[in-house]
């Protein structure tokens, strides 16, 4: 699984994290003499670490309160320095009896992959992470030359710290809004890539403190700017073959490739809570965003929720899609086994590849849109919930205890929440997802 093994030594504090149901990693820290414990006993957590809110609120439910107790174990396997003698490694939850529970969210993603594999069929996923730096300053001009050399000291220091820590970046630029930056996480399987995005965004954190900034990945960093995406690129093989390229449908999609567009895009609408899901969300998730707001596909289409990245001499990696929608504040084990999950059943009901949008949605008319099927995603807190709720996918991928979870926080997160001013929820939750 892990390809690189990079140097571990030295360290001497570990510190294992889980993503919770808001998208917040939460942590244990201990000395480095107690590694075998906090791999193989785990620290404790309390059942209520799956309802705290994005303001620490604890949403409890009937059988999600003050009473019970889980273990947060690390996969020492994942060991990571991340600087100044931490060692970080991502965690899972489990029961006292050593069984993985019910509410851990990188368990939710194993079960993911294992049942994907089980029909043959293999996914890649590499991470995009935006996030915009608060206290920079300098020139800036999307893409900007300027930009990205105003703030190369950064950039030096985090590729130093992506190094050290054997995480694959492969490219960064200065992004559309101000001191917004993007870089792309070289692809691996995908509970590695979830890994790999938590530890990105350490590093990124870290490395904007020591320069006297600090990073935010809130979707909305600022009102009436450009929003922090967390698309997600995704590939898939069976049997060692390709189902996005090679094929006789478009682009050279095979029948399996469609099949696997169209369950992303039929189980979209019912993970908005998820993928989208803070009070925020609906504020980046809108046409013109480059968000990927309106529920369709087209080759490259960077409106479209899911960019079809065709095989082409330009894209050594290989066939991809690209699902838009996601947000940093969704837990990145949840988005990804929700976007397996709908892949999956889209193959399992063998659906045919729908039509192609090739320009962007909003310039068509309304019956032009109706008649190719494109819709918005839903944003209203409501919509959100009642999808969640009701959708037999999120209720079989999640289980019932994490999807009353994931409910009732949400539920809290948007009654708290919805009615205040955006630009007050934008300062409010700014740093709530930085590591
Ligand atoms: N910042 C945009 C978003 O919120 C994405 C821009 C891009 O295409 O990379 O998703
Ligand atoms: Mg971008």
């Amino acid at each position: 699984m892990t390809e690189e093994r990079p140097d571990t030594g030295t360290a001497d504090r570990i510190v294992g994290s889980i993503v919770d149901s808001t998208g917040i990693s939460r942590a244990k820290a201990f000395p480095a003499h107690m590694l075998p414990w906090f791999a193989e006993v785990g620290a404790g957590a309390s059942p209520s670490w799956a309802v705290f809110c994005v303001d620490d609120h604890l949403a409890f439910t009937p059988s999600l309160s003050v009473t019970g107790d889980l273990r947060l174990r690390i996969d020492r396997d994942r060991l990571r320095c991340v600087g100044d003698g931490i060692r970080w490694a991502p965690a899972g939850l489990y029961d006292q009896d050593g069984t993985r529970s019910s509410l851990c969210t990188r368990g939710v993603l194993e079960r993911v992959v294992d049942a994907l594999a089980g029909i043959g069929v293999q996914a890649r996923i590499g991470h995009e992470v935006e996030f915009t730096l608060v206290g920079g300053h300098g020139e800036w001009a999307a893409y900007g030359l300027g930009a990205v050399l105003g703030q190369d000291e950064f950039v030096a220091d985090l590729l130093r710290a992506a190094a050290g820590a054997g995480l694959g970046i492969e490219q960064i630029h200065a992004e559309a809004g101000a001191q917004q930056f993007e870089l792309s996480l070289s692809p691996a399987d995908p509970v590695g890539s979830a890994d790999d995005l938590v530890l990105a965004r350490i590093l990124i954190g870290r490395t904007a403190r020591a320069h006297g900034m600090r990073a935010s990945f809130s979707p909305v960093p600022v009102t009436g700017g450009s929003g922090n995406g967390a698309h997600v690129h995704v590939s898939f093989t069976r049997d060692g073959r390709p189902l996005l390229s090679g094929g006789d449908g478009p682009h050279g999609m095979t029948d399996a490739g469609g099949s696997v567009v169209a369950g992303i895009l039929r189980a979209l609408p019912d993970f908005g809570a998820v993928l989208t899901g803070s009070v925020l969300s609906h504020l980046r998730l809108r046409p013109g965003m480059w968000a990927g707001a309106w529920c369709c596909w087209g080759l490259e289409n960077r409106e479209a929720a899911v960019r079809l990245c065709a095989l082409t001499r330009g894209n050594p990696h290989g066939a991809h899609l690209e699902v838009k929608p996601v947000d940093p504040s969704a837990n990145p084990y949840l988005a990804c086994a929700a976007i397996l999950g709908a892949a999956q059943a889209g193959l399992v009901d063998a659906l045919p590849v729908p039509a192609e949008v090739p320009v962007d949605p909003a310039r068509l008319t309304d019956a032009e849109r109706a008649a190719l099927g494109v819709g918005l995603l839903p944003t209203g807190p409501d919509d959100r919930l009642t999808a969640l709720a009701s959708s037999r996918l999120a209720g079989d991928l999640f289980g019932p205890s994490l999807l009353e979870a994931l409910l009732a926080v949400k539920s809290y997160e948007f009654d708290e929440y919805r009615a205040r001013p955006p630009a007050e929820l934008a300062e409010r939750f700014r740093f709530a997802w930085t590591t």
